[in-house]
């Protein structure tokens, strides 16, 4: 057992980060009663791991410190968000973090009638939509975001830019080199207020014009160069449909979301620690009635052998490289779903990686242990085959039948045992035997002796070929004395492989995975992702399994001896027709592979 495995008897200890430090001191210093967080994703992909470690962090610190986190789709670009997204979004994380929804806002069905716009805080605050309430959208506070918009003109603290998108880029400067004001920049508040008028009414079309903030074009933060808040786009919008056609930009309507929904708390990436800047502008700018929610930033989660940016992974969709979001090769959390790996698995890596300042990068060996750990404790032992030589035990009839008592979970005793059936006939995998095998092979070689798991020792007697030399059948003998409770059953053998019996076996399709890279970083620079795609991520076979998997309950929890965890693809299965799914090997055999 891992040390950081919770001790039998004692609850899991809660975990610790900065950032839970921060949380716990702003309550003893009674700066804030209630914790609020919100998980903010766009609905513009689906959520992979990066999102879960978010959403572990942001939904658990509202379960640690009975508070609360907001399910908030930010969907302030219509361009490339869709209801498809929104829903998946819902379904996975109420997969991940089943059991906490005490503490969670929006996870109710998305019609279930989602919380209504607002106007301005008091509205939001304190509407706590009961748990059958959908998600929080950024695109509810559209009225209210306008509103704030034109209180920031009449401020003077905003202004209506008719510069090119080009001409933006170029007055911005770069980090080294300071901005150059617009000629827009001093526009009359009167001027400001009549163009964002008529922006809304839709009378330029999009690029035309853009509303900027007045801050700084000579700042060092590059973000604080009077940046874009609204821009239009004449675009239909999945949750507003035509209501828009000026659409506010992520850095002003996150502050404000967070605002409106009375967030104390509001976790990021690091990438937006330059944008903190630009948050705490906008609402000090608003004078805003307090308090005001405070960003704070944590390394996102990087993983080896996987990419994670959503663009990405959507080209490997549309480019049918994967069999769609939720491919179980996929690193969504739909796709892990899929794979059969467990939430609580995925939980335990968000906990065991912990939350840091520095971006680094995760072994993708540790989310894998984090998944065997789990499965080792549920999975029923079963036998199965996935490449099959006949095996003929020719001291015994042909309708001879010994039965063996197989234990179905060493790790849990309640999960009883089952009978296996050892028949003349039986299958082993090709590759536990070999002809002229290399030192320490303790499999099966021509007149070696094996033990089959549960029943006895055997030995091989003669191969049998066909003419081109492939191997048809292994004659062995069969020593029923060393079965368990035989008068030779402490004999010893160095090799015990699993089998099936010929008769009684079924054949199922079954999908092993490997990682969908081939190198350890894909999205490193200069690098295309898809030029290391590992061409053997998915392998099919036809397997032979012992009868009690021929028909699985939805969702069970197998290992199959010897060769890794299995479970019933939940999309293509059917009654007394599965098809399994390896989630993981037992051991790291990738690691081994490398070292070779
Ligand atoms: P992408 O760049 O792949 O599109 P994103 O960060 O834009 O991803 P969002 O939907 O905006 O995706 O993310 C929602 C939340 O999840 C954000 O708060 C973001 O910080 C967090 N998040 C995204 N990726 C990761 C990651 N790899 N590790 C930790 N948190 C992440
Ligand atoms: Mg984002």
């Amino acid at each position: 057992m891992s040390e950081s495995a919770p001790t039998p008897g004692n609850a899991t200890p809660e975990p610790t980060d900065f950032i839970r430090d921060l949380v716990s001191a702003d309550l003893a210093a009674g700066r804030v009663t209630q914790i609020h967080t919100r998980f903010p994703p766009e609905p513009n992909g689906y959520l992979h791991i990066g999102h879960a470690k978010s959403i572990c962090l942001n939904f658990g610190i509202a379960r640690q410190f009975d508070g609360i986190c907001n399910l908030r789709m930010d969907d302030t670009n219509p361009a490339k968000e869709d209801v498809e997204y929104v829903d998946s979004i819902i379904a996975d994380i109420r997969w991940l973090i089943d059991g906490w929804a005490d503490h969670c806002l929006g996870l109710g069905p998305r019609d279930a009638g989602s919380p209504e716009p607002g106007s301005l805080r008091s509205a939001v605050v304190g509407r706590t939509p009961g748990p059958d309430a959908g998600p929080f959208h950024a695109s509810n506070y559209f009225e209210d975001l306008h509103a704030f918009a034109v209180r920031l003109i009449e401020k003077g603290k905003a202004y209506v830019c008719d510069l090119t998108p080009e001409e933006t880029d170029a007055y911005r400067g770069a980090p080294d080199r300071p901005g150059r004001n617009s000629p827009y920049r001093d526009r009359s508040v009167a001027e400001n207020l009549d163009l964002f008028r008529r922006m809304r009414a839709g009378e330029f079309p999009d690029g035309a014009r853009t509303l900027r903030a007045k801050i700084d074009m000579a700042s060092p933060n590059v973000w604080l160069r009077d940046p874009l808040i609204y821009r239009i786009r004449h675009t239909a919008h999945h949750h507003t449909g035509d209501a828009w056609c000026i659409y506010p930009l992520y850095d002003f309507a996150h502050c404000l979301s967070d605002y409106l929904e009375g967030i104390t708390h509001s976790i990021c990436t690091l990438e937006f620690e330059v944008h903190r800047p630009l948050y705490d502008w906008i609402l000090t700018q608003l004078e805003l009635p307090r308090p005001l929610p405070h960003q704070f930033e944590f390394a996102r989660l990087n993983l080896s052998y996987t990419v994670m940016s959503k663009r990405k992974l959507l080209a490997l969709v549309n480019e049918n490289r994967v069999t769609g979001w939720d491919d179980p090769r996929m690193p969504t959390v739909s796709g892990l779903r899929r794979r059969g790996v467990p939430a609580r698995a995925v939980r335990t890596f968000a906990q065991r990686i912990g939350v840091t300042k520095y971006n680094g990068l995760t072994d993708v060996a540790v989310l894998e242990h984090a998944i065997r750990e789990d499965l080792n404790a549920i999975a029923l032992r079963r036998l199965a085959v996935l490449r099959p030589i006949r095996l003929v035990l020719t001291n015994l009839a042909p309708d001879e039948v010994h039965s063996f008592e197989a234990i179905n979970n060493p790790e849990d005793p309640a999960s009883g045992t089952r009978t296996v059936r050892l028949t003349r006939e039986v299958y082993i995998e090709e590759d536990d035997f070999m002809e002229t095998p290399p030192p320490k092979y303790f499999r099966l070689r021509p007149g070696g002796e094996v033990r089959l798991k549960y029943a006895c020792i055997i030995r091989c007697d003669e191969v049998v070929k066909d003419a081109a030399g492939r191997i048809l059948e292994l004659r062995c003998t069969a020593d029923l004395d060393t079965r368990t409770g035989g008068p030779n059953a402490a004999k010893k053998v160095k090799g015990t492989l699993h089998w099936v019996s010929a008769p009684d076996s079924v054949g199922v399709e079954v999908r092993l995975l490997d990682r969908l890279f081939t190198e350890e970083l894909p999205e490193a620079e200069g690098r295309d992702f898809r030029s290391c795609l590992n061409p053997k991520s998915l392998e099919v076979l036809t397997a032979r399994v012992e009868p009690a998997l021929a028909n699985p309950e939805p969702g069970s929890r197998f290992q199959f001896e010897r060769l890794g965890y299995f479970w019933p693809d939940p999309v293509d299965s059917r009654p007394g027709h599965p098809v399994y799914v390896r989630t993981t090997g037992l051991k790291d055999t990738w690691a081994k592979a490398a070292a070779k």
